[in-house]
């Protein structure tokens, strides 16, 4: 907890407040509540971290509990998918997973409570109805013809409610609050609604269901939570959670809102999501551009970084953008440090080195990571014919270009000082096909014993021992820093970047990682971090994505030298 001092946020200033007044006998017990109706994003990874964070750091618990109230939406698929994710983020949520569905005995018992107590009454207003009943935030609203039912009947129509006397709208059970109130939310909502829907975990058992928010402040309190965390959306809530817990006389937890995380070039809402899955914009929820958890994963993305990064941005009350850039930099600084870097040429051109003999060959030693100092050497065979990029060759170069043109001289990394003599065009489409260079024997090892200067290091692989792979370049999902900002008439997906998505079928890299495994991340030399893609590989046939460009860190290096 020491570490943390620095980075106390408001909700932790309330629950030391807590601790020190004794409000809930010193306990801490948050939860994570999804609706499993989708898979979770980079946003609900902020609420994760917070929730199982908190219960981490005061010895707490934290419970994960599904809020599926809404059968037509949710599905068995998700709830697998929500475990898995936190899991894999590195937490672990207290005891079983539970499920708001479990408690709706108990909340229909509690329903029955309020009628007894004359605080709730069965309603014959279509949906339609009770809109036009309810007002506006000018206008106060109008009573239910419904509102003075007598109990008896109320508890008579809402018991054949759920035994399936009346058709699916038919009624509803609301709470009879108060039609004037400022809180649009306490002008009589709903708790009950009618809906003959299947439920994934209930079956056919129930064709009525408890609403979102009676279920959720219900089932928090009957957790025992003690600091109901949530986004600000729910602030409006509240009145209403505090209405339904006193008016049943039950336990409170305390709710505390915080701004929900919005990331640029992306969207996070679950809705939209979907959409970009039912409609194929995207592979799948684990498409490796999604800002899902198993998007992120798939990418490359680890659990640490994610970790540090929601750490990072932290926890406020106010709305805003953050950048993805603070996402991306959280991965390259873990993979800066900790993986191998080897040598991979995604666009190939090749080269000849007309004064190395024809038949030779010989190994270079490369520097597995220089950031880590134990990470020792490797052997990178080198040979008379290599590939090297081809953004790295111009014919014209222009003026601050220092890579390889006729004339220039260059360093092949760990290997020698070659300079380009002959240039090999396609008569027809005048593509450049070949580059011809002679090599400096003498610079072996990637040194010139003359304290002779080149402007440019290049990355390369031996023609003949490189093996060829599919390597995926991936680019923001969106054009838009704020894709729900549209022109009219327009939705989000117009927002869409066409280019997010970028295939190499042949891409060269150097053989020490042949047989690279599913789930090894790498740094290609000057090209991004990449990861061995666990769905698409096969043995010996790799399949690359890449988490994250490199940025300018060899921009840095190519001035330096
Ligand atoms: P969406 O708007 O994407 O449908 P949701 O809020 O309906 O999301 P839930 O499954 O209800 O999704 O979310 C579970 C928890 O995660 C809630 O406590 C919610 O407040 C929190 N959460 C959801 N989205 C974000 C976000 N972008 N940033 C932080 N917390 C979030
Ligand atoms: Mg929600």
């Amino acid at each position: 907890m020491e570490e943390k001092k620095e980075t106390k946020n408001f909700i932790r200033e309330i629950i030391d407040k807590d601790l020190e007044t004794g409000k809930y006998e010193g306990r801490v017990h948050t939860r994570f509540p999804p609706e499993p109706n989708g898979y979770l994003h980079i946003g609900h990874a902020k609420s994760i971290c917070l929730n199982f964070g908190l219960a981490k750091d005061y010895s707490g618990k934290c419970n994960l509990r599904m809020d599926d109230t809404n059968p037509e939406k949710e599905d068995i698929e998700y709830v697998n998918s929500i475990q898995d994710n936190i899991k894999w983020l590195g937490f672990n949520w207290n005891g079983e997973t539970l499920f708001a569905s479990d408690y709706y005995d108990k909340l229909y018992d509690h329903a029955i409570a309020l009628i007894k107590k004359g605080k709730a009454y069965v309603c014959d207003l279509s949906q339609e109805k009770v809109r036009e009943y309810r007002g506006t935030v000018k206008a106060p609203g109008k009573n239910s013809p419904n509102r003075d039912r007598s109990i008896e009947e109320n508890l008579d129509l809402f018991m054949r409610m759920k035994n399936g006397e009346f058709a699916d709208g038919a009624k509803t059970l609301r709470a009879k609050i108060d039609m004037t109130s400022q809180h649009m939310i306490m002008r009589d909502p709903p708790l009950y609604r009618i809906k003959r829907y299947d439920h994934f975990r209930t079956g056919s058992k129930w064709c009525i269901y408890p609403m979102y928010d009676f279920a959720h402040c219900l089932s928090d309190s009957a957790e025992g939570i003690t600091h109901s965390i949530c986004t600000m959306e729910f602030e409006n809530n509240r009145v209403l959670y505090d209405w339904v817990l006193d008016a049943l006389e039950l336990y409170h937890p305390q709710q505390i809102e915080f701004a929900r995380l919005n990331l640029s070039y992306t969207v996070l809402s679950k809705r939209k999501l979907l959409t970009l899955v039912n409609d194929k914009h995207v592979s799948g929820w684990d498409d490796p551009r999604m800002p899902t958890l198993s998007g992120l994963r798939r990418r490359g993305y680890t659990p640490e970084a994610i970790r540090i990064f929601c750490d990072k941005i932290g926890v406020a009350r106010f709305n805003s953008i953050i950048d993805v850039v603070l996402l991306e930099n959280s991965i390259r600084e873990q993979l800066n440090k900790e993986v191998l870097r080897v040598m991979g040429v995604l666009e190939p051109l090749k080269v000849v080195i007309t004064n190395y003999p024809e038949d030779k060959e010989e190994t270079v030693e490369a520097i597995n990571n220089p950031e880590d100092e134990n990470g020792g050497t490797r052997k990178v065979p080198f040979s008379r014919e290599l590939y090297i990029e081809r953004e790295d060759f111009k014919i014209d170069p222009p003026k601050k270009f220092f890579r390889l043109s006729p004339g220039k001289e260059v360093r092949l990394r760990y290997a020698y000082y070659v300079t380009c003599t002959d240039v090999l065009t396609d008569d027809k489409t005048g593509e450049i096909t070949e580059i011809h260079c002679t090599y400096d024997p003498a610079t072996k090892g990637g040194d010139s014993p003359d304290g002779r200067k080149v402007k440019a290091t290049l990355h390369w692989v031996s023609a003949k021992h490189a093996y060829k792979c599919k390597v995926r370049l991936y680019d923001h999902l969106f054009i838009k820093r704020d894709p729900n900002e549209v022109e009219e008439g327009k939705d989000f997906i117009s927002n869409l970047n066409p280019n997010s998505l970028q295939m190499i079928d042949n891409a060269f890299l150097e053989p020490s990682i042949k047989d690279a495994l599913p789930g090894t991340r790498y740094q290609f030399e000057r090209k991004g971090y990449f990861f061995v893609d666990p769905v698409d590989s096969k043995p010996g046939q790799p399949v690359f994505n890449r988490v994250a460009s490199l940025r300018d860190s060899w921009a840095k290096i190519e001035q330096s030298q």
